[in-house]
């Protein structure tokens, strides 16, 4: 298996002492010759900061959204180029909470993993399906079109597998459902994007703890996790981390 990468996602919480706080505590406990990537995704107005903070240690750095263009009248949003001027190497695409709240469609998500790859950053592109496509039997078609519409030709970023029922509810998809998905989703990128489809990352996100991680991430094909609510505790993220290493 290539190598895990755990990707945190702190969302729209962090002022500047605890966000410095958290990031210090992860760099500095993370397992010595840890095979994991880690990267921690702070708010936009975090990023500086935090990026003199994890210069020289293991953790990368994330944001949570980037526009599709470089610059101009977009008042409010932020460009990947601004991204990587301070030293940001990945973007969370398509979120479901991006989704739903700021009707972000699959074309929109599309268009901006373009820009991020464009700029040089690693796009993680979010999909997954409501509680009322799973009720109704329509997961692989809900995800199969998200890939078709969210990711562009050529793809060479991460692909995060989110069922929507899962995030922040403590209630992660079964070992099961997440292996016949990721089954089903790794058999869709090749048929979508042929070789490439088939080195292409799958993460899981969806109420990751530490109390499920290693059997989460022991599972054939899981690429690592997205992880929401246990990233903004070092302890839980850490031993998220130290179930990704020992995988
Ligand atoms: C997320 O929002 O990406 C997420 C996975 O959240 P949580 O881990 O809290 O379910």
């Amino acid at each position: 298996m290539s190598r895990q990468i755990i990707v945190g996602n702190w969302k729209m919480n962090g002022l500047t002492a605890d966000s410095a706080e958290r990031a210090r505590t992860i760099a500095a406990g993370l397992p010595a010759g840890s095979s994991a990537e880690v990267v921690i995704c702070p708010p936009f107005t975090q990023l500086a900061a935090l990026a003199s903070i994890v210069k020289d240690t293991r953790v990368g750095l994330g944001a949570q959204n980037c526009h599709k263009d470089e610059k101009g009248a977009h008042t409010g949003d932020i460009s990947p180029q601004m991204l990587t001027d301070l030293g940001v190497s990945y973007v969370i695409l398509g979120h479901s909470e991006r989704r739903q709240n700021h009707g972000e469609i699959d074309e929109t998500v599309r268009e901006k993993a373009v820009a991020a790859t464009k700029a040089g950053l690693t796009p993680i592109v979010c999909i997954g399906e409501t509680e009322d496509q799973r009720q109704s039997g329509e997961t692989q078609n809900t995800l199969g079109w998200q890939i078709k519409g969210s990711l562009p030709d050529g793809f060479s970023g991460i692909l995060a597998y989110e069922p929507i029922w899962a995030i922040g509810t403590g209630l992660a998809a079964t070992p099961d459902d997440i292996r016949e998905t990721l089954s089903f989703l790794r058999a869709e990128l090749i048929r979508q994007f042929g070789e490439t489809g088939k080195s292409i990352s799958i993460l899981y996100g969806g109420s990751v703890s530490a109390d499920n991680a290693a059997e989460i991430l022991a599972i054939q094909d899981v690429g690592g996790a997205l992880v929401g609510g246990a990233s903004l505790k070092p302890d839980a993220f850490l031993s998220i981390v130290r179930a990704a290493s020992a995988g």
